[in-house]
């Protein structure tokens, strides 16, 4: 790895590993780290399947852009943390029924993971990180024991409706307070993986059922909100009310939700000026992917669009809409983001940019 800090601007080059890269947050990652200033490919990992294959032989692409020359004639690899010795650490897009144990190994062997996957996401001393929610959760990896000497760890991000809901909930929040929400979603295809929902089941039509999709919504939502003191996380109390559809979209998944607050306020116009006035905690830090705008609140009563909005700001903008008092609780509004982007791929790049910067990465 090469390091120089100068002042702001940071010129580095890390090694990294991706595990589950044949599948779609994997590609995504393969898209997404094309001519990052900081990480460049260094290998990729899959089932056995895949392993041995070269990349262009073992994955089906469905990006659309052209799969990059230098990683088809990549071969995959065993997800085993020997075939990653060199690189500096792995991002993970690896199914769930297989994340916990490899991500276990490789944090053990002394290798950062940075995770899409659900299995760290509750343990107490392990970040569920949004960089522009609670940068400090990341001292919590201090508290992990995979490794003596700590240099094996393990980051999450967020479920992809955790990650716009917690945005869109941050500035309410820290300035109204939270009693309780109730919400439904509307989750595009791509959020599926591939080949993901059968298209005899999706097309023309919205299915009112996600498996294991609502149950993660709220506690990642007040992990995400919780306080970190002396190692350990004080989560607020609010309840959650989650249903999870599958709709005929391709990416951005929207979030309708209505919120009762704490301290609601007298006039609607507060509502905007808590997003105006939220002070992005990682904005003077110029990380490549951070947005620049992290929230865009359209007055126009039909927008936000998946189709229109969800590539906004190269897929890192939050959208929120129809901003208005509620008749039952106090405030409902919609919240959409790009799943595989802000919710997957592009929010684990954010991560690793974070650790860099906070030299958790090196
Ligand atoms: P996917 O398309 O099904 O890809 C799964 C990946 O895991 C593939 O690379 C697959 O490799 C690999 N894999 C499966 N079994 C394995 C094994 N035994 N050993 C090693 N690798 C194995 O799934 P996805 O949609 O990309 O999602 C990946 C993860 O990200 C999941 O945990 C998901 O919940 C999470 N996530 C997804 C989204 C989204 O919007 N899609 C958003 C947030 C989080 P082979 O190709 O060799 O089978």
């Amino acid at each position: 790895m090469l390091t120089n800090f100068d002042n702001n601007t940071h010129s580095i080059i890390m090694k990294v590993g991706i595990l589950g890269a044949t599948g779609a947050v994997g590609q995504k990652f393969i898209r997404l780290l094309q001519g990052h200033p900081w990480f460049e490919i260094e290998a990729l990992g899959a089932s056995e399947r895949s392993a041995g294959k070269k990349y262009k032989d073992a994955a089906n692409w469905i990006e659309d852009v052209v799969l990059p020359n230098y990683v088809k004639e990549m071969t995959v690899q065993n997800c085993e943390p020997s075939a990653f010795s060199n690189v500096d650490f792995v991002f993970s897009g690896l199914d769930s029924s297989v994340a916990g144990e490899i991500e276990k190994a490789f944090a053990e062997a002394g290798i950062p993971v940075i995770s899409n996957a659900k299995n760290f996401r509750q343990d107490p001393t392990v970040p569920l990180l949004i960089p522009e929610i609670n940068p400090d959760h990341t001292d919590l990896i201090k508290t992990q024991t995979f490794t003596e000497d700590g240099s094996g760890w393990i980051v999450t991000n967020p479920n992809c409706v955790a990650v716009p809901l917690s945005l869109a909930l941050k500035p309410l929040y820290d300035t109204f307070g939270i009693e309780a929400l109730i919400l439904t979603t509307l989750q595009a295809v791509s959020g599926a993986g591939y080949p993901g929902v059968a298209s005899l089941d999706i097309l023309g039509n919205v299915v009112p059922f996600i498996s294991g999709e609502e149950p993660k919504v709220g506690p990642e939502t007040r992990k995400l909100l919780s306080s970190l003191s002396d190692g350990s996380l004080t989560l607020p109390e609010f309840d959650v009310q989650a249903t999870a559809t599958r709709v005929p979209t391709i990416n951005g998944h929207m979030i309708s939700a209505t919120v009762k607050l704490e301290n609601p306020p007298a006039d609607l116009s507060e509502l905007n000026e808590a997003y105006d006035n939220y002070k992005n905690p990682i904005g003077e830090l110029d990380l490549p992917f951070s947005p620049k705008a992290l929230y865009n609140v359209h007055d126009n009563d039909y927008y936000p669009q998946p189709r229109l909005h969800a590539d906004a700001e190269n897929g890192m903008q939050l959208h929120i809409g129809r901003l208005r008092k509620a008749e039952v609780f106090d405030v409902s509004f919609v919240a959409m983001a790009h799943n595989t982007i802000r919710g997957a791929a592009g929010g684990a790049i954010l991560n690793a940019e974070l650790l860099t910067k906070k030299g958790f990465l090196k």
